[in-house]
């Protein structure tokens, strides 16, 4: 068969969630992936809760470790710590936690096209043509999950790129027994480790993924703040450490989500987090929302586009929409936000850890909240 009800071009989280709600809906489903699974991604590998409360089955199989306790610092004076019952981040490998999901989803029916990168996008009245480096294949509808670079988007005729992506750098490092036992009980984060950015050290089951990103896309030496990173948080007796870069988009296109029948999400659509750049809960939502607007529009093109924005402007937009604001005051107005931090800080991590479990969004008047704060502290 290569007629499906939709392809998915990407098995990374936002692609394989979208398959599996869509055969679970009943939908015929293809995953187009590139490369051979389970894949390597460049990722810290940090899951916050609120993604593991949007999956249906249990990743404990992939889990590395987990932690209900999150250490946030501002150079060497502020420390603010955090703690739930349940894990604020989960650590997890990728390759293996994106194969689960595949897997979950094939269990469900869909099936899986790897080592088939997608060429090309054709437009006729009733379908899509899809040609891979392997094969054609037509669907009705296109999911594009396939990340920060999304040709796909490009090919279904998203001209500019409106999203704003922000560099990264993560090692995989592999260190003494001894050390390992020193770092291996905190998942910290480090503002300020690099101007414009933060840097962190997530432990994993045996190495630890430490990196670095900038929130701005001037030029910087990334390599250079990580050495510094290393040296700051004292890490020693390094065994072996692997370099992956990549980029991060942190603001949504600002030129729509959906066009002819294809439907972006995930880093595609430019979905991660703008202040914390963690983005796979925000791909493992987008992903069913995309999947959902096209079961309840009972693969009506139309009714599927409307629902999907419906379902974007409920809650993921206007999140993303403050989340930028605050990314910009946060990296952009150091003097003062690390006055407020001084007065505030513990009351903002704890609001990052319950956006991280979920249990809330960014406040829609940030703005007001921040500028009352502001002349608290000045006058
Ligand atoms: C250094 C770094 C650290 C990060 N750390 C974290 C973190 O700790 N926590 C967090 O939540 N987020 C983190 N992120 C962000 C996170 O990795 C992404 O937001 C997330 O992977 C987005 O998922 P996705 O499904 O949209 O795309 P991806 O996971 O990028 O999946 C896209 C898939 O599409 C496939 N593909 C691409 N082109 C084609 C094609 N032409 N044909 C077929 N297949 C194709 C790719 O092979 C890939 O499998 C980090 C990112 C970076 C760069």
């Amino acid at each position: 068969m290569n007629h499906f009800d939709v392809a998915v071009i990407g098995s990374g989280p936002s692609g394989a969630s979208a398959a599996f709600h869509l055969a679970k809906n009943g939908i015929s489903t293809v995953i187009i992936e590139k490369e051979t699974l389970p894949r390597y991604k460049t990722c810290g590998g940090g899951f916050v809760y609120r993604g593991r409360k949007d999956l249906p089955f249990s990743i404990d199989s992939v889990v590395e470790r987990e932690f209900n306790t999150v250490d946030v610092y501002l150079g060497k004076k502020l420390h603010f710590k955090t703690e739930r019952k349940d894990p604020i981040i989960t650590m997890i490998m990728r390759d293996s936690f994106d194969n689960l999901i595949v897997e979950k989803a094939k269990e469900m029916g869909v099936t899986i096209l790897q080592g088939n990168k997608l060429k090309s996008i054709e437009h006729q009245s009733d379908k899509i043509i899809l040609t891979t480096s392997q094969q054609t294949i037509t669907a009705k509808f296109v999911i594009a999950a396939d990340g920060a670079l999304s040709p796909t988007a490009k090919m279904a005729g998203w001209k500019t790129d409106t999203r704003f992506l922000i560099p990264a750098l993560e090692y995989e490092v592999k260190v003494s027994d001894e050390e390992f036992k020193r770092h291996v009980d905190e998942v910290r984060f480090d503002m300020d480790a690099i101007p414009f950015g933060y840097a962190w050290n997530f432990p994993k089951k045996n190495h630890l993924s430490v990196g670095i990103a900038s929130a701005r896309r001037t030029k910087i030496n990334l390599k250079k703040y990580y050495q510094e990173y290393v040296q700051h948080i004292g890490l020693k007796d390094i065994i072996s450490e692997t370099q992956h870069g990549f980029q991060i988009p942190v603001a949504a296109r600002t030129d729509g989500f959906v066009k002819n029948g294809v439907f972006l999400t995930g880093d595609a659509a430019g979905f991660a987090d703008p202040v914390t750049a963690e983005g796979i809960s925000n791909a493992i939502y987008s992903g069913m929302l995309a999947a959902r607007a096209i079961a309840e529009a009972d693969l009506n093109m139309s009714e599927a586009e409307k629902l999907y924005m419906e379902k974007l402007n409920e809650k993921l937009i206007p999140e993303l929409k403050t989340g930028e604001w605050l990314a910009k005051f946060f990296y952009e107005q150091k003097t003062i936000r690390n006055l407020l931090l001084k007065k505030y800080g513990q009351r903002f991590s704890e609001a990052m850890a319950d956006i991280f479990m979920g249990d809330r969004s960014y406040p829609t008047d940030i703005k007001k909240r921040m500028t009352q704060k502001i002349k608290e502290l000045v006058f």
